[in-house]
């Protein structure tokens, strides 16, 4: 597994006798789209909610997660104002001029 943000390898959580260590933290976030959904009852507004439509999971090293830029990200993310996916996007785009 890779961290989302820095591409280091992440180790799954060990278990221990007396707890647990965590080496990387789980978004479940995804796609999403806005669907409209027609109240059955007359004169209601139409009900719009976010679908979504490819779940995807972003892994976070306990480094990346603790840098507050990415976790503002993710953040926004979580609370819906703001895609984290399109932003790596971006960036993943401009990876690609490079050989
Ligand atoms: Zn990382």
């Amino acid at each position: 597994m890779q961290c989302f943000h820095c591409g280091g390898e992440v180790r799954e959580t060990t278990h221990t006798p007396k707890g647990y260590r965590v080496d990387y933290y789980l978004l479940h976030t995804g796609r999403t789209e806005w669907t409209f959904l027609k109240d059955p009852k007359e004169d209601a507004p139409l009900l719009q909610y976010l679908r979504l439509t490819q779940p995807i999971d972003i892994i976070s090293c306990t480094d990346c997660y603790a840098n507050p830029q990415i976790k503002k990200r993710l953040e926004k993310d979580f609370s819906g104002s703001g895609s984290i996916l399109d932003e790596e996007e971006m960036k993943g785009s401009e990876k690609n001029l490079a050989p």
